[in-house]
């Protein structure tokens, strides 16, 4: 099929669920690709924030052909050590004592409400609510739509889960003042994604770990976007000096290889017992041994240097096209999670990027949001910066 008949292919049968753009990939390496014709575009979108490593990372290729080759599936009846190993590199690099894979960030999600309701039932007499952020994005499940504070997702959805209400992101006053008699956590992310790019005060998260403390009741991060080295940190909840109770990953855990997770404290894994959750396919050895080559990468030497070396580098040039832009209200984020903040509205300029061989994202209708691999090189920040120069020129 050429690309014309694949296009019209994929609109009589897939489901209308997505606003595609007119363009079909079919290969990748490191920050590239390359479409069906041939054109090649540097990618500042990464699968959403998921080909960390860049696209078909040598590593994480190799894992897989031998993972293929070995053993792929057995379920979660029996042990296996790609899962064993991911965990335990899991837990020895971050707050957390115990791990549980499932295979997407809305699933991640799911367990961590799961997770936050049992303990609450177990520990705390029964409270259930949840509190969670204006603007926020926890994924589409029925549960993950509720806990996501903005009303487009929930439209058309109803009845909706009960148990969960929304406080403004960044308000300490407010969220100290809405914890209830019923309020068993707070849900929310480090810097949040889909909403923006928006990166809290400070301060915030600290704020949040004290009123949680003080009311006995739990912290989830959902580090989905900000995971896996994103920010420049493994872990955004790191540049902020706490550390939650349950954090949820996905995204970039198998750098394209569908996996999440969810890490708690052993205090608060302990109320999940045999029979409470599960999943067939989480933990398969397929996803843990991409998940064990791509948090290897991450781990080794310089590889998170680059990351904040090149976020820095990215926000210097966004911020430096402002003087000829006045269109331009803000860049910020942190490391390679970066939002630029237009006062125009920003899908054309997304698809002007692509008929120049860039892709960006654009969020909340007027924020481009440049999620690139981590393996990012200046020249690739150079492209960017010349053809949005080019397009906002317009
Ligand atoms: C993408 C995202 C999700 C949902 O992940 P899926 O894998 O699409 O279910 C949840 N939370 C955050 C913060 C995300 O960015």
């Amino acid at each position: 099929m050429n690309k014309e008949e694949l296009i019209a292919a994929s609109e009589k049968n897939i489901v209308g669920t997505y606003r595609r753009q007119p363009v079909v990939f079919v290969r990748g390496e490191g920050a590239h690709l390359w479409d069906i014709d041939g054109k090649e575009y540097v990618d500042f979108v990464a699968g959403i924030a998921v080909c960390s490593l860049g696209h078909s990372h040598p590593k994480v290729v190799e894992a897989i052909c031998r993972q293929a080759g070995t053993l792929m599936h057995v379920s979660n009846l029996y042990y296996t050590e790609p899962q064993v190993r991911l965990a335990s590199m899991l837990t020895a690099n971050s707050f957390a004592d115990r791990v549980f894979f499932c295979n997407s960030g809305a699933e991640a999600n799911e367990a961590a409400i799961k997770l936050a309701r049992k303990y609450g039932h177990d520990n705390l007499g029964g409270k259930y609510e949840i509190l969670t952020m204006k603007g926020s994005f926890h994924g589409r499940t029925l549960a993950a739509i509720t806990a996501t504070g903005q009303e487009k997702f929930h439209a058309g959805f109803a009845p909706l889960p009960e148990g969960f209400r929304y406080v403004p992101f960044d308000d300490v006053q407010a969220l100290e003042k809405a914890v209830s008699e019923k309020t068993c956590a707070v849900l929310l992310e480090p810097i949040q994604g889909e909403g923006g790019v928006r990166v809290p005060d400070e301060g915030y998260l600290k704020a949040v770990r004290e009123i949680c403390d003080r009311r006995g009741i739990l912290m989830i991060l959902d580090e989905v976007q900000t995971g896996m080295g994103r920010t420049g940190k493994l872990f955004g909840y790191e540049h902020y000096g706490v550390a939650p109770d349950i954090m949820t990953l996905a995204k970039a855990l198998g750098n394209g290889v569908p996996a999440g997770a969810l890490a708690a404290t052993e205090r608060v894994a302990a109320a999940f017992s045999p029979g409470t959750h599960a999943s067939t396919f989480g933990g398969n050895p397929l996803a843990m041994a991409a998940a064990v080559a791509t948090l290897e990468t991450i781990l080794a030497d310089g590889f998170l240097e680059n990351c904040a070396k090149m976020g820095a580098y990215l926000q210097e040039r966004l911020w430096s096209l402002r003087k000829n832009h006045p269109v331009i209200q803000e860049v910020r984020g942190k490391g390679l999670l970066v939002g630029l903040d237009l006062s125009v509205e920003g899908n054309s300029v997304v698809k002007a990027c692509l008929e120049r061989g860039v892709l960006v994202n654009c969020t909340f209708d007027h924020i481009l949001r440049m999620v690139p691999p981590l393996v990012v090189t200046r020249p690739d920040v150079d492209k960017l910066v010349q053809v949005l120069d080019e397009v906002l020129e317009r």
